[in-house]
C-alpha cells in the first residue's frame, strides 16, 4: 500500500492484511488467487417509492466468498457506502473469522447502499423484503445464512425470515439473529459485545489490567460497542468516554454505559447524554483509557490520527476498523491490538448457536450460550497467541489470519478443490 489515507478502504485494508499472513505462510500465487477472490457474486436493484412519492433504486449485494469449510455465513448491512469492494473484503474477513473461530461455516457478506437510519420502518421494512426476494435463490441453511450488521437489526432479520418463508416454507435457519419471538438465540444479540470482553479477560492478566482500574473508550455505541461497555461496566470497568455518527461524550467520573444505551435506543444522541461533556471525534480518540474499542466503521483508525490515541489496549469491535499504517504507528507506541478476526467474532459465534438451535427446534437458555460462546473466544484467542509464540515477531492480527488461511486451505484440500 503506497501511502495511508482516512479513506483507505476496506477492501485495501483486508488484502493488505492477508497477503502479509499468507507471505507468512509462503502461500504460492496460484492458490492466493483462489483465496483473494469470491465463489459468487450477486448485484441486484432494489427499486422502493420512498415517502416524497419517488421512487429509489439502492444497489444490493451477496458476496459469498468461501465455502470449503461449510455454508457460507455473514451479516448484511444498510449504509449508503456499501459497494461491491466492501462487500468482498467484509465476506473474505468472515471466511477467516469463522476459521479463526472453529465454527462449521465459510464467509459471505451482504448489504444495500440505502441510508436506513434515515428511512422510515415501512421503508426499510420494503427494501429487507425486496432484497430478500431477489437474493433467496443462493441462500438457504445448508448454502448461505445472513445475519445482522451494520443499520440491520432482529426485526429486519425477521422480516427476511417471512419472506424467504413464503417461497420455501416456514425456515427459521435460513438467517441468524433473530427476534426471540421468533426462533432467535438467547444472548445473539449481546454476542458481539460478550465476545470482545472475554477476550479482554483473557489478555488483562498478561498485561498486568485489573477491572477495576480499566478505563473504557467506545468509539460507535451501537449493538457492538453499547453492549460491550454494559458487560465491561458488570466486571467493574469504567466506561469513560464514547461516540456515535454524531458526536462524543467524556465523563473522567465515569458514565453509566446502561443508562447511555437507553438512551440511545430510546432515539437520542450520544452527544446529548446528561451529565457529560461533549468532545469532538479526535478528543475521543486522546482520551487517556486502558482499553478502546472501535465499534464503529471500517478505516476510522487511520494514519492521521492513530497517534492520539492513548490506550494499552484495542480490542475491534468493527470490521477492519484500523489502516495497515495505523496498524504499524499503534505496534510501535507498544499497543496491544485484539483484531477483528478474532476479536468480534462472538456474533457469527453465537449465530453458530442459533442455526444449531434452529435445526434442531430446539432452544438453549442464556447461560449455556454466553458459557459456550466463552469457551470458543478463550480457545481461538489461546490459539493465536500460542503461533505468535512459535512464530516469533507476528502480531496477533497476521498469526490469526494465518490459522485461518491454513484451516481453509486444509477443508479446500481434502474435499479436493485445490
Ligand atoms: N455481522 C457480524 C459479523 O460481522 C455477524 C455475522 C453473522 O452472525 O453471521 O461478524
Amino acid at each position: 500500500m503506497a501511502d495511508d489515507r482516512a479513506e483507505v478502504s476496506n477492501f485495501e485494508i483486508v488484502n493488505h492484511y492477508f497477503d502479509l499472513a499468507a507471505d507468512r505462510l509462503g502461500v504460492p500465487e496460484d492458490i492466493r488467487a483462489v483465496l483473494r477472490s469470491a465463489y459468487r457474486e450477486v448485484q441486484v436493484q432494489i427499486p422502493v417509492r420512498l415517502s416524497d412519492g419517488k421512487i429509489h433504486v439502492y444497489s444490493g449485494y451477496r458476496v459469498q466468498h468461501n465455502g470449503a469449510r461449510g455454508p457460507y455465513k455473514g451479516g448484511i448491512r444498510f449504509h449508503p457506502e456499501v459497494d461491491l469492494d466492501e462487500v468482498r473484503a467484509l465476506a473474505s474477513l468472515m471466511t477467516w473469522k469463522t476459521a479463526i473461530a472453529g465454527i462449521p461455516f465459510g464467509g459471505a457478506k451482504g448489504g444495500v447502499n440505502c441510508p436506513a437510519d434515515e428511512l422510515e420502518r415501512s421503508e426499510v421494512q420494503a427494501i429487507s423484503r425486496s432484497f430478500m426476494d431477489k437474493i433467496e435463490k443462493v441462500l438457504g441453511p445448508t448454502r448461505d445464512i445472513p445475519a445482522p450488521d451494520v443499520n440491520t437489526n432482529a426485526q429486519v432479520m425477521a422480516w427476511m425470515m417471512d419472506e424467504y418463508g413464503k417461497l420455501h416454507g416456514h425456515t427459521p435457519a435460513v438467517v441468524t439473529g433473530k427476534p426471540i419471538s421468533l426462533e432467535g438465540s438467547y444472548g445473539r444479540e449481546a454476542a458481539t459485545g460478550r465476545g470482545l470482553v472475554y477476550l479482554y479477560r483473557e489478555a488483562a492478566p498478561s498485561l498486568g489490567l485489573t477491572p477495576s482500574e480499566t478505563r473504557v473508550v467506545v468509539q460507535g455505541y451501537g449493538n457492538v460497542g453499547s453492549w460491550a461497555a454494559r458487560i465491561m461496566q458488570q466486571l467493574g470497568c469504567r466506561l469513560v468516554a464514547a461516540s456515535d455518527a454524531r458526536g462524543a461524550i467524556r465523563h473522567d467520573g465515569g458514565i453509566d454505559a446502561d443508562a447511555l444505551a437507553e438512551h440511545v435506543a430510546a432515539g437520542g444522541r450520544v452527544a446529548e447524554f446528561p451529565g457529560a461533556e461533549e468532545i469532538s471525534p479526535e478528543e475521543l480518540l486522546a482520551v487517556e483509557c486502558e482499553v478502546f474499542i472501535p465499534a464503529a466503521l471500517g478505516g476510522m483508525i487511520h494514519a492521521q490520527n492513530a497517534d492520539l490515541l492513548n490506550c494499552r489496549v484495542i480490542i475491534e469491535g468493527a470490521n477492519s476498523p484500523t489502516t495497515p499504517r495505523a496498524d504499524e504507528i499503534l505496534t510501535e507506541k507498544g499497543v496491544f491490538i485484539v483484531p477483528d478476526v478474532m476479536a468480534n467474532a462472538g456474533g457469527v459465534v453465537v449465530s453458530y448457536f442459533e442455526w444449531a438451535q434452529n435445526l434442531q427446534h430446539f432452544r438453549w437458555d442464556e447461560r449455556e450460550v454466553n458459557d459456550k460462546l466463552g469457551t470458543i473466544m478463550r480457545r481461538a484467542y489461546r490459539e493465536v497467541v500460542a503461533r505468535t509464540k512459535e512464530d516469533e515477531g507476528t502480531s496477533l492480527r497476521v498469526a490469526a489470519y494465518a490459522m485461518g488461511i491454513e484451516r481453509v486451505l486444509e477443508a479446500a484440500r481434502t474435499r479436493g478443490y485445490i
